[in-house]
């Protein structure tokens, strides 16, 4: 790669380079996302003091800032006819047991107390204007409104573009004391030693510059998961991936860094967004998620047919919201993983091959008109409107240039929900990935690290994150009444301040978009659908060269592009996760998407386990762990939460 001369750019905010604020509190939350949020709120309740940094604005930070259309496994909630230990069962079999089962059964137990909780802070999860009154999917009592399988009611359809700023204002109110627009860099260690306790955190404003060190008891990590290691968009950066910019899997590298053990790490699957590639998620006419279950007729007006796990034809569209014969419930439409089990498969369309074979033909529409009038307004309307990335591309926009959900079709432009189709060596952390291994305190292995939502290990969902944030926010904070020290090594202060300024001190060098470009196109070169020892092994070569030349070449002209750069050499530490954890799974895997050519066999017995790495001396560390090593779910949950439980 050749070196520019970046000519320096004026800049808007006074720049504060070298500057340097010290902050303790008890509590550090890191991501003010979901989960952060939630983690601050429970901590601050315990009456201890709470710092929460946050890369952007809280109000509308995050995967779940922009909104939520449905809330799922709130199996306690009053109509659900699951358990919370049902659902949790069926969440980790519809994986092969590659799930976390600590982190969905919180969610299944809790989700529901958080949704309540939101519902005091001003937030919106009923239909309390009736709009939907006399729906099948409407509990006229307490006037929930239902997705998915409407006879088991474990999945809300809720209003959440009111949460996040409810959840902003409950932090302010419970006097958490919060940095915004500041991006933690790295985690402070005893001694700054790696696999040390942790004792906070360093951060940067990305307005100024100014650098934080932030001393503390107990952190939280709730920076979500690592995007743009296979896809990034030079021309549109922005949208280069499904969750939101400034999620860039921060909280993974600084993990690494400090000895953080990670699960699962080699599972990725083939692409389903990027902007370069496809329409907004849930943008486009699917049956999928928001858009569940709605008609879709083909190119001539065909109507395609649903079907139940049994294959049956469903006559009526009432009939896609339940269960087959013979079935208890099932998660999902079509099914909770990429692999649904028999026995929890929904409702669904007959894959597009099938129906090509069958004469159907290019390209299939959403038939809203087709819709029952209740169903089409739950879809075009709430559903829509309330999704992260549909209210303003696309509800808004659509609107404004004439588009009628009661006249007018809307094309499908990929298979089935996923709006593009992708190589197969285009790949994301999409769906239930890898992540920080988790005890049943929500701790990481190292002493005073908690991890919470997205940056756990096979997590997902916005009431995950929401319940094991409040969750590990609880447990931390109960940590803090322990005595010791707090010392910041200086050692290591001197070090992160001079990684940082080393970007900005040079006068040319590589730009934060180019190195992105080679770290993604290295991971699809080394890292693609098929793997094996020695695809894999130059690849983490190659990432080494990186590292070790263009990476200490990078140049940043202002704070914007300084934040920037610090993403991308986090995005160069979750690559070289990814590939090692590749590297240490040695046998095929169905359920991980896991294509081993030099081992083949999928899902040998001996290797139904989790394959952990972490650093340690220099090196790299990997374990295993039995794949239902949380035990008995119930009395686990009940050992760690006898507080909680008799609230
Ligand atoms: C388009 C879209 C639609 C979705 N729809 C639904 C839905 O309908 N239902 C559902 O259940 N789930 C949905 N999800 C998933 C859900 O939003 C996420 O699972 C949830 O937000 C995860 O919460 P989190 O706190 O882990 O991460 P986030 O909410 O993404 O929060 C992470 C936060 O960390 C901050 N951050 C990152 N790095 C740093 C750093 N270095 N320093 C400081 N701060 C940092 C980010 O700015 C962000 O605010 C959707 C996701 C997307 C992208």
């Amino acid at each position: 790669m050749t070196e520019q001369i970046h000519y320096p750019l004026e800049w808007p905010y006074p720049i504060k380079w070298g500057e340097e604020k010290t902050v303790t509190t008890d509590v550090l939350i890191l991501g003010g996302g979901i989960a952060g949020c939630w983690a601050a709120i429970s901590a601050a309740k315990k009456g201890v003091k709470v710092a929460l940094v946050e890369k952007g604005a809280v109000i509308r930070s995050g995967a779940g800032g922009s909104g939520c259309d449905h809330w799922e496994s709130a199996a306690t909630n009053p109509c659900s006819k699951v358990t919370p230990e049902e659902l949790t069962q069926a969440m980790l079999q519809d994986h092969n047991g590659y799930n976390n089962g600590i982190s969905h059964y919180i969610e299944c137990r809790e989700g529901y107390d958080r949704l309540l909780d939101l519902e005091k802070m001003g937030a919106k999860i009923r239909d309390t204007e009736d709009e939907f009154k006399g729906a099948e999917f409407r509990d006229e009592n307490t006037k929930f409104l239902f997705a998915y399988d409407y006879e088991n009611r474990f999945t809300l359809r809720v209003w959440g573009t009111t949460f996040k700023p409810a959840l902003f204002q409950e932090c302010k109110r419970l006097g958490v004391k919060i940095f915004e627009r500041t991006m933690a860099t790295s985690l402070l260690t005893e001694q700054g030693r790696q696999g040390a306790r942790v004792v906070g955190a360093f951060g940067i404003h990305t307005r100024t510059g100014e650098f934080f060190i932030f001393n503390a008891k107990a952190t939280v990590l709730a920076m979500s998961r690592p995007t743009r290691v296979w896809l990034f968009s030079p021309g549109l950066p922005g949208i280069s991936e499904f969750r939101p910019f400034q999620c860039t899997g921060d909280g993974h590298a600084m993990g690494w860094k400090a000895g953080v053990e990670f699960a699962m790490m080699e599972k990725s699957v083939r692409a389903e967004w990027s902007g370069t590639r496809s329409y907004p998620p849930y943008g486009t006419g699917n049956t999928h998620n928001t858009w569940y279950a709605c008609s879709m007729v083909d190119a001539n007006g065909k109507e395609i047919p649903w079907v139940d796990r049994d294959g049956t034809i469903l006559t009526t569209v009432s009939q896609r919201y339940r269960p087959a014969l013979g079935q208890k419930f099932f998660i999902k439409g079509g099914g909770e993983s990429d692999f649904p089990l028999y026995k929890y498969k929904g409702p669904d369309t007959l894959p597009v091959n099938e129906l090509l074979k069958k004469g159907y033909k290019l390209p299939f529409y959403a038939d809203l008109p087709g819709m029952p009038d209740h169903e089409r307004r739950a879809i075009w309307g709430l559903m829509v409107g309330q999704e992260g990335k549909t209210k303003f591309p696309i509800l808004k926009n659509y609107t404004e240039a004439g588009f009628d959900p009661d006249r007018d079709l809307l094309q499908s432009y990929g298979d089935g929900w996923k709006s593009a189709s992708f190589l197969p060596r285009e790949r994301q952390l999409f769906g239930v990935p890898g992540g920080m291994f988790n005890d049943w305190k929500l701790r990481t292995n190292i002493e005073g690290l908690y991890a919470a939502g997205d940056q756990l290990f096979a997590s997902d969902c916005h009431g995950h994150a929401a319940a094991t944030g409040h969750y590990a926010g609880r447990h931390a904070a109960d940590f803090t009444s322990k005595t010791f020290k707090m010392e910041v090594a200086p050692h290591q202060v001197t070090a992160e301040r001079k990684r940082i300024l080393s970007i900005v001190n040079r006068a040319k060098g590589l730009g934060w978009k180019e190195l992105n470009m080679h770290i993604s196109r290295t991971m699809q070169n080394h890292c693609g659908e098929v793997k094996s020892k020695g695809i894999l092994k130059t690849g983490l070569d190659a990432l080494k060269a990186i590292r070790e030349d263009d990476a200490s070449k990078m140049v940043a002209r202002n704070p914007h592009e300084l934040i920037r750069s610090l993403e991308v050499l986090n995005i160069l530490t979750n690559a070289e996760i990814i590939m090692t954890s590749c590297l240490a799974r040695r046998a095929s895997s169905k359920h991980l998407h896991f294509h081993r050519s030099d081992y083949p066999e999928k899902d040998p017995s001996d290797w139904h386990k989790f394959i952990t790495v972490k650093p340690e001396d220099n090196k790299v560390r990997i374990g295993e762990m039995p794949i239902d090593y949380y035990g008995s779910l119930q009395e686990n949950y009940g050992i760690h939460n006898g507080e909680y439980r008799n609230r």
